[in-house]
C-alpha cells in the first residue's frame, strides 16, 4: 500500500470498475483492502473485492509505480476465510457457481457429447475444469465455419523436430487446435513432438490462490520438458504468459527457479512462430475474390504485459484473402479472466456481451484468438448474442481456407 501513489491511473483501464463503478474494484481500492491487517483474509467484503478481479493487467501496465496488482490479488485469494478450509477460493467459487446455474454456460459452447466427453477424459487436475465450472448441465451447439484443408504444397522436406506445449484444452478440449497447429508446423519444416509427462500450466490453480497447486503442475511441466532441448512451441496465450513466469512461483528455492527460468527461456509462442516463419501471399487460391471478414480478439495476458500485439495481426496479413477488422477504441477484454466468469458471472455477461455487440456489429466472418479461455468466452458470447459467427483458434484459421 506504501508504494500506491492513489493517483488513480488504474481505475480508468479496469474492466471491472468500468461496470460497477465501485471505487474498491480497482487496483487502488484492492491494494487498501489487502494492507489492513484487521480485514485481511476475513469477510464478505474482502471476498466480494477480491473475487472481481479479471487478472488481466491493465492497471499494471499503467501503474507509475509499477505494482504487480495480479500478484496481490492471488495472495489475498490465498488467504481467503478458512470457514472455506484449503483453497478457499475455489470453494468460494464453487458455491457461486451452484448460485448462478444459469450464468455458468461455459460448456454449451461443447455441445452434449463435447460436454460428456470431458466430464469423463479431462484429468481432476487440469485448471479447465475450474476454467468450465463444470457445474452446468445446459449445453447447445458449436457454429461451424465451412471451411477445408489449406494445401500448403508438401515439399516432402526432413522436418526438424520442436517441442510443442499444447496446454489442456487443445490436448482435451480443441483438439483441432493441436491438430492445425502439427500441420502448420509440418508445412513449415517442422515436427511436433509433445513430451510425456506434461500437466496443466496451472494457472487456473494459481488465479484461486492456490500456489502450491500451481508449484505442483510447474515442477511436473519441467521435469517433463527439461528432457529435451530448443524451442517450446506453446500455441495457449494464457499457457504462454504463465509458463514465462514460471520462475515466480520459486521465489524461495533457488534450483527450482533456475530450472524455470531455463524453461521460460525456451518458450515460444505461436502468433511469433508464424509470423518469422509463414511465408507471404499463403492461400491466394481462395475465396473466390471475396475476402474473409476476421476479428482478432488479442488476449490481455499479451496486450499487458508481453506486449504480443502485432505479430498475430502479421500472421493473419500474410493471407491477402483476409481482411482485419478493428474496433474504433481499441481491443477490449472479454470477461473471462483469472476466474472472473464465476468468481463475477453478472459482470462477466455484461463485459462479455457489450464488446460482442461491438463486435458483431462489424459484421466479422470469423472470430480468432490464441487464448483457449477467451475463445470459449467468445463462443458463448456468440451464442448468446443469437450469431453463427465461427470462433476459431488463429491456427485453425490460418490452417483453413475458406470455400
Ligand atoms: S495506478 Fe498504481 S499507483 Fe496509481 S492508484 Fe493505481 S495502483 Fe496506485
Ligand atoms: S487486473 Fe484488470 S480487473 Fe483486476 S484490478 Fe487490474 S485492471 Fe481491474
Amino acid at each position: 500500500m506504501n508504494s500506491c501513489a492513489k493517483c488513480g491511473a488504474c481505475s480508468v483501464v479496469c474492466p471491472v470498475y468500468r461496470v460497477t463503478g465501485q471505487e474498491a474494484h480497482t487496483a487502488r481500492g484492492k491494494i487498501h483492502l489487502a494492507h489492513i491487517p484487521e480485514l485481511h483474509g476475513k469477510g464478505v467484503m474482502f471476498e466480494d473485492i477480491f473475487s472481481k478481479c479479471l487478472l488481466c493487467g491493465a492497471c499494471s501496465a499503467v501503474c507509475p509505480r509499477g505494482i504487480d496488482v495480479c500478484r496481490e490479488v492471488v495472495d489475498a485469494r490465498a488467504a481467503f476465510p478458512s470457514i472455506y478450509g484449503a483453497h478457499g477460493y475455489e470453494k468460494f467459487l464453487a458455491r457461486k457457481a451452484l448460485a448462478h446455474p444459469e450464468t455458468l454456460s461455459a460448456l454449451r459452447v461443447l455441445g452434449r457429447v463435447g460436454a460428456e466427453f470431458v466430464s469423463r477424459y479431462l484429468p481432476a487436475e487440469s485448471g479447465l475444469r475450474l476454467r468450465l465450472a463444470l457445474f452446468q448441465q445446459e449445453v447447445g451447439a458449436i457454429p461451424v465455419l465451412p471451411v477445408q484443408k489449406n494445401a500448403f504444397p508438401d515439399d516432402s522436406r526432413p522436418k526438424e523436430a520442436l517441442t510443442y506445449f499444447p496446454g489442456c484444452a487443445a490436448h482435451y478440449l480443441f483438439p483441432d487446435i493441436a491438430t492445425s497447429c502439427h500441420s502448420l508446423a509440418a508445412d513449415l519444416g517442422y515436427a511436433l513432438h509433445v513430451p510425456e509427462g506434461l500437466s496443466c500450466c496451472g494457472l487456473a490453480a494459481l488465479s484461486a490462490g492456490d500456489r502450491r497447486e500451481a508449484q505442483r503442475h510447474a515442477r511436473k511441466n519441467i521435469i517433463a520438458l527439461e528432457q529435451g532441448t530448443g524451442p517450446i512451441l506453446v500455441s495457449c496465450a494464457s499457457c504462454y504468459a504463465h509458463l514465462r513466469r514460471y520462475g515466480d512461483l520459486f521465489a524461495d528455492d533457488q534450483l527450482w527457479r533456475s530450472k524455470a527460468e531455463a524453461l521460460s527461456a525456451r518458450l515460444l509462442e505461436l502468433s511469433c512462430f508464424l509470423d518469422q516463419h509463414l511465408p507471404p501471399g499463403l492461400a491466394k487460391q481462395a475465396a473466390g475474390g471475396k475476402k474473409v471478414r476476421v476479428y482478432y480478439h488479442d488476449p490481455c495476458h499479451f496486450r499487458y504485459g508481453l506486449r504480443i500485439i502485432e505479430e498475430p495481426c502479421h500472421a493473419l496479413g500474410r493471407n491477402p484473402d483476409l481482411e482485419l477488422l478493428e474496433l474504433p477504441d481499441g481491443p477490449e477484454c472479454c470477461g473471462q479472466g483469472g476466474l472472473f466468469h464465476i468468481g463475477a458471472p453478472d459482470i462477466a455477461a455484461v463485459i462479455r456481451d457489450t464488446l460482442a455487440a461491438k463486435v458483431l456489429a462489424l459484421a466479422p466472418d470469423v472470430i480468432t484468438s490464441t487464448c483457449s479461455g477467451c475463445l470459449m468466452q467468445w463462443r458463448l458470447a456468440v451464442e448468446v448474442a443469437g450469431s453463427r459467427v465461427p470462433v476459431l483458434h488463429l491456427a485453425e484459421l490460418l490452417s483453413t481456407v475458406t470455400k
